[in-house]
């Protein structure tokens, strides 16, 4: 510092000099017998040598800037490397929080855990040969950072860049332990002058032999193994020490990209590869002419991997599974890499995971999924698969299963996260049902008939054809004609109304609604039409955990927050790189969350709820089921006061469940959570004081006056109340007389009348 002060002062005083300071004057004045040409002369020299002046200051000035610049980021880049204790540096750690709020590790997960440590003298030469001169030939003779290739791969990354857009070496063997090592994995020039000092640093302190026993001991071999012994036990079931000339050069061949140049994953690329390092180890002197034509034709006696049992010790759980994906998936966005980068930095990497997972219920959960009798009250041969999540209402995922019985390894197929099912009715809400409450297009008692309507037959162009019907326990395919107020419609989870509804809402604006409301990824532009929209059957399907997400608006006064299985993700440095923020949408008015809320409720508690085996005695429930067609799939979704919930089963290859087969979803559900639920502490869902609630007249579904039958209370949103009937007071003695008669038998007359004169 106090040396680029110095040169400050120095710079203003010779710009002062140059100016007006006594010194030029006296020049002048010695001069001015030597006539106009030498005048001119000396002026121009001067202006020059003033110049030449500046341009060295401020290049000084910039040098010393520069030099405490990267003196200051060489400081904030030292890192201590202990190259004895390399396992902690690389291991990623994931954390809940118990009942207590104390702090557990819900799992550390790194490629150490697959790494035999061997040391440098277990290493045949020809072994190390082959891994040195394929990827820094130089190796022996550079202090950490080759910067002739350097700069080349420098020049090479530019053209690469542009050309393939893929990545170039450059990096030395040192460098790359630096890197595998720190789980610093940042793209840019920073991240690359941090490892040419941390390599730098790494030499002083340690011999050649140290840093390529470490190298060799922590890189990437496809998939978790890392290490020399792991893959050599992996892919040749023998000990580092026994490893054939080949078969050394075949593991060389690995680390350029260890998930698609490993011989598991494509021996075709591999063994091209492993010519390559052969090559270069002739080129260099490692092997002879014959070493060389004898590698080129063995036969490797590659492992099959079919024939590798797993092992089932430490099976991560189901939980721990997905955070890992999704960290993955978001590592991949920021850092702008592929999946198997952002995996291997997250296996290599060091990071800190913090998960909002609730631990006690997952436990209860996964104990409940490996219990056949939580599906099914017999023993099944071929039993269907089912998934479940949870969430609270601000989208932290707190418990999760993706599968049925022992789970069978770590990362291992999660049907809650990763299955896409069609939705069959459960989308009804969705698509049609909220749409119509939220634009005031419908209220709780509008009346809607139970018919099919008519669309353009596929098969007779030009012509129409009926469209759908209804299920029915006995599988046939029904409708009654009869008119249906929307809560019952819903209730009955009608089709036939459904499509009604979306033809009137217009397919597009429903398709519209539903994917900016409730965030699904999934959705095809195909699916903007009456069957997609009405009755699920949508090009994709949706994942359990979106469906879910989706549901929490009709249990938190209608905000949509996204679901996170992780609230902050910190780098090696302890930076939190990412983070969830909880910045809800309100998808819907607070309104109308709230009558679609006790529209769901009419579902688990109405007569004729197709949810009511959900109930629970003292939480009240609100959710919907869904069958798509054939009964492949089986959904129901569920908000209780503190947590929204799904369930769904059906078989991974899209066959029919047998009907009776297992427990009806709303029962399943209440099989895996209703313990869970009703020990929630939440008493009630979020009130909302503008809703209007009024009797309905049910001969009409307006609000009913004094002389007018009625079925019980609707819920109105302020914008949306009907207005008070008048079509029963005309002749208040044939109401009345109605009125003791059994209303449901004059309903289809008087509705049919209604809807002629107000349609
Ligand atoms: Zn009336």
């Amino acid at each position: 510092m106090a040396n680029s002060d110095k040169k400050k002062n120095t710079a203003a005083h010779v710009a002062a000099d140059s100016k007006a300071s006594a010194q030029p004057k006296k020049k002048r004045k010695k001069r001015k017998k030597a006539g106009p040409i030498r005048k001119t002369l000396t002026v121009i020299g001067t202006v020059l040598l003033s110049l030449i002046l500046v341009c060295i200051i401020t290049c000084s000035i910039i040098a010393a800037t520069l030099t405490v610049y990267v003196m200051q980021f060489r400081e904030s880049s030292t890192i201590d490397l202990d190259l004895n204790n390399l396992d902690l540096a690389y291991t990623t750690f994931i954390y809940g929080y118990d009942e207590n709020s104390e702090l557990v590790e819900l799992a550390s997960i790194s490629k150490s855990a697959d790494r035999i440590p061997v040391s440098i003298d277990k290493i045949p030469q020809h072994v190390r040969d082959a891994f040195v001169y394929t990827e820094d030939e130089r190796f022996y003779e550079h202090d950490g950072v080759d910067w002739r290739r350097t700069f080349s791969a420098f020049v090479n990354e530019i053209l690469n860049q542009a050309l393939y857009g893929g990545k170039q070496g450059g990096s030395t063997i040192t460098q790359q332990l630096v890197k595998n090592i720190t789980g610093d994995d940042d793209v840019g020039w920073e991240r690359k002058m941090r490892e040419i000092f941390r390599a730098s640093d790494l030499e002083k302190y340690y011999s050649k032999d140290d840093i390529l026993c470490a190298y060799l001991n922590t890189i990437g071999f496809g998939g978790s193994t890392a290490g020399i012994q792991a893959a050599s036990l992996k892919y040749f079931g023998k000990d580092v020490c026994e490893l054939t000339i080949a078969q050394g050069a075949c593991l060389a061949a690995i680390p350029q990209s260890p998930n698609t140049l490993n011989p598991w994953a494509d021996a075709e690329a591999n063994k091209e590869r492993q010519e390559v390092v052969l090559g270069l180890m002739l080129k260099n002197g490692a092997i002879s002419e014959s070493e060389y034509e004898a590698a080129l034709v063995e036969d490797l006696e590659i492992i099959d991997p079919d024939a590798v049992a797993l092992e089932d010790d430490d099976i991560q759980n189901w939980y721990v599974d997905m955070v890992i994906r999704d960290v993955i998936y978001d590592l991949m966005d920021y850092y702008g890499v592929d999946y198997d980068d952002a995996s291997d930095m997250l296996y290599d990497g060091g990071y800190t995971i913090y998960t909002p997972i609730d631990i006690e219920m997952q436990e209860e959960i996964e104990a409940k999924f490996k219990d056949y009798t939580t599906f099914s009250s017999e023993v099944l041969t071929d039993p269907p698969q089912s998934c479940f999540i949870v969430m609270d209402y601000t989208g932290n995922i707190l418990a999760v299963a993706g599968g049925v019985g022992e789970k069978a390894g770590s990362n291992v197929w999660n049907r809650a996260t990763m299955s896409t099912r069609q939705p069959g009715s459960s989308i009804k809400p969705l698509a049609g049902y909220s749409y119509g409450i939220e634009t005031d297009m419908m209220t709780w008692s509008s009346l809607y008939q139970d018919m099919p309507i008519e669309i353009p037959d596929e098969d007779n162009p030009g012509q129409t054809r009926s469209w759908p019907t209804n299920y029915s326990s006995t599988g046939n395919m029904t409708y009654s004609g009869s008119y249906y107020f929307v809560f019952q419609a819903l209730q009955r989870s009608l089709n036939t109304i459904s499509a009604r509804i979306v033809q009137e809402a217009t397919p597009s604006k429903a398709f519209e609604f539903m994917q900016n409301k409730y965030q699904f990824t999934t959705l095809s532009a195909y699916d903007a039409d009456l069957a997609p929209l009405s009755v699920g059957a949508l090009t994709n399907g949706v994942y359990l955990r979106e469906m879910v997400a989706a549901y929490q608006v009709f249990g938190n006064g209608g905000k949509y927050f996204s679901p996170t299985s992780y609230t902050y993700v910190l780098d090696p440095s302890g930076e939190v790189i990412l983070q969830h923020t909880y910045t809800p949408i309100q998808s819907i008015s607070e309104e109308s969350a709230y009558v679609m809320n006790k529209l769901l409720q009419q579902v688990v508690e109405g007569p004729n709820g197709t949810g009511r085996a959900a109930q629970l005695e003292s939480t009240t429930v609100v959710g919907k089921t869904g069958t798509s067609q054939n009964w492949v799939d089986q959904w129901f979704i569920a908000c209780t006061p503190d947590y929204v919930s799904g369930v769904w089963y059906g078989y991974d290859d899209n066959r029919t469940v047998k009907t009776g087969t297992y427990y009806g979803t709303a029962q399943l559900w209440k099989n895996i959570f209703g313990d869970i639920a009703k020990a929630g502490t939440t008493e009630s869902f979020p009130e909302c004081d503008t809703i209007v609630e009024k009797y309905y007249c049910s001969n009409t579904g307006l609000i009913a006056s004094g002389s007018c039958p009625t079925g019980g209370i609707g819920y109105y949103k302020s914008s949306n109340v009907p207005a008070v009937c008048t079509s029963c007071s005309y002749s208040s003695s044939t109401a009345e007389e109605s009125d003791a008669e059994s209303a449901l038998n004059e309903t289809d007359s008087i509705f049919t009348a209604y809807y002629s004169i107000n349609s």
